[in-house]
């Protein structure tokens, strides 16, 4: 597979086998806000070159990329690939930033929220706050994402009960989006986003990265500093970087 592909979708590139939208961060709201409306089971990735780089190698998590409604560039690696290619991406659409401007919809719109992950009592806090922020917020339900398979029924269950328009997932990637992928079919949710570490963030136990350091592109190293352990998953990073290069000096662009 090549590292860029034209694609019939307009809009749509392909990196490395897996589709981006080139959207806005409007743009990626409008269109959530009409596969809400659409009521059918709907998916929404937020990918980063790490995710790429496991879609490389595990072909359930490229299926699970590929069937996704909205597919929008949340790493700054993925904006940079997409110049490389000459197919810019207009901007950023990072997972943190598209939760908040869903939950501000929701508020708008009368949709109901539920959110899935990070450790226990997180999304309780993520709730309490978000809907501080917004009064008219209607959180159907929350639960943290620790569960095994054996609690997962029980989890579904929670959540069909709940009947939210929106399932914000935050489990990590690509843990979050193969769940997805495994249960959208049997839950008759219109749409669900894997948003990674977000719960952490709007909860408030983890900061954003100055605004500086996001306007930089540095938020990853700001995150890697924050957390060292997350040097291992960095090193997808030169890896993507290496094999984006690769195949745009085999297509002459370099
Ligand atoms: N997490 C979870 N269940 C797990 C493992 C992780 O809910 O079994 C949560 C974790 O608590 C954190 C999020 O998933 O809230 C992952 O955050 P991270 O910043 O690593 O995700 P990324 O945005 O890099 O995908």
């Amino acid at each position: 597979m090549t590292a860029w592909q034209s694609d019939e979708t307009a809009g749509r590139l392909e990196l490395l086998g897996v589709p981006v939208d080139r959207v806005t961060m409007a743009e990626a709201v409008g269109r959530c806000e009409g596969l809400i409306l659409r009521r059918r089971p709907a998916t929404v990735v937020t990918v980063n070159p790490e995710l790429i780089m496991h879609a490389a190698r595990n072909p359930g998590v490229a299926r699970a990329v590929r069937e996704a409604d909205l597919v929008v560039p949340d790493g700054i690696g993925v904006v940079w690939a997409s110049r490389v290619f000459g197919r810019p991406v207009p901007e950023r659409v990072p997972g943190v930033e598209l939760a908040g401007a869903l939950l501000g919809l929701a508020a708008a719109r009368g949709f109901r929220v539920f959110l899935l992950g990070a450790e226990p009592g997180v999304a309780e806090e993520a709730a309490r706050r978000a809907k501080r922020r917004h009064p008219r917020l209607v959180v159907a339900g929350v639960h943290h994402g620790y569960f095994g398979p054996e609690q997962e029924p029980a989890v579904l269950d929670l959540i069909r009960r709940a009947r939210p328009d929106i399932v914000l997932v935050g489990m990590g990637a690509p843990r979050q989006e193969l769940w997805i992928a495994r249960h959208r079919h049997r839950w008759s949710v219109p749409l669900a986003v894997g948003v990674g570490g977000t719960l952490d963030v709007l909860s408030g136990r983890v900061a954003r990265a100055p605004r500086w350091m996001q306007r930089a592109g540095l938020e990853w190293l700001y995150r890697l500093l924050r957390q060292p352990a997350r040097i291992r998953r960095a090193a997808a990073l030169p890896r993507f970087a290496l094999k984006v290069l690769l195949d745009a000096r085999r297509r002459n662009l370099l």
